[in-house]
């Protein structure tokens, strides 16, 4: 089966497309001279250094009537220069929900904290609103009593047990306390049938993120006040 031969014009430089000719729809075989009913260049910004993109394509399938569309990836010859290939493949497009990244320390500390935040994310990038707000409060759960228990780890079981509240009062860090406070009214807020406060879920993971920045700041803290403190001891 051959495909439908087309070349297109993009920044004055010719590129070569082979268009599948089968109906994605009917199996049907398209004829060569089939009508594009829309056609473009779309730029990427992200990742490569040279211009680089996607020229898209309709055609209607003169069988079924079916709307197809066509992509090609547009690429540079290579990263540093201005010449694009000349023949464009075919290009597959899939979901894509990328997972939010945390500092190591952060990873260290509670790799549960960031596996539940990243499947309550996924949640919200698919629309489940009612699940998200719940998800991201077990997150912060899991954030708080684990940094606790690096604090403490001696109470490791007793901080298990805590209501996140109690957990919260264990650290010592004002900010951690007055977000992380304001986050368990929201994520209480989402929980349950009535909602006292009109704050939103974007706040609170907002004020998580926050969270994790005092987190690495009291971090980096406590690791300068030790090295200061052994840095002394050698010279007396
Ligand atoms: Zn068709």
């Amino acid at each position: 089966m051959n495909p439908i031969k087309k070349k297109i014009t993009i920044f004055d430089q010719n590129i070569h497309l082979n268009i599948p000719s089968k109906c994605q729809f009917c199996n049907a075989i398209l004829p060569q001279n089939s009508e594009v009913l829309a056609e473009g260049y779309t730029s990427d910004s992200l990742g490569r250094f040279s211009e680089h993109g996607k020229y898209f394509l309709l055609l209607k399938c003169p069988f079924c009537e079916s709307i197809i569309t066509d992509l090609f990836s547009i690429l540079p010859e290579n990263p540093l220069i201005k010449k694009f290939r000349s023949y464009a493949p075919l290009k597959k497009q899939s979901v894509k929900i990328s997972n939010e990244m945390f500092p190591s320390q952060i990873q260290n500390i509670s790799p549960r904290f960031i596996s539940i935040y990243n499947q309550s994310l996924k949640a919200e990038k698919n629309g489940l609103n009612e699940l998200t707000g719940m998800g991201y409060r077990k997150a912060l759960e899991f954030l708080v009593k684990d940094y606790a228990i690096y604090l403490y780890p001696t109470e490791e079981v007793k901080i298990q047990k805590m209501s996140l509240q109690n957990a919260l009062a264990k650290l010592d860090t004002q900010s951690i306390k007055i977000l992380g406070q304001v986050s368990i009214k929201i994520g209480n807020d989402e929980t349950h049938y009535y909602k006292k406060h009109d704050w939103d879920i974007a706040d609170m993971k907002s004020y998580i993120s926050t969270i994790c920045t005092f987190i690495l700041s009291d971090l980096n803290f406590r690791e300068a006040t030790d090295r200061l403190k052994q840095d002394h001891q050698l010279k007396d």
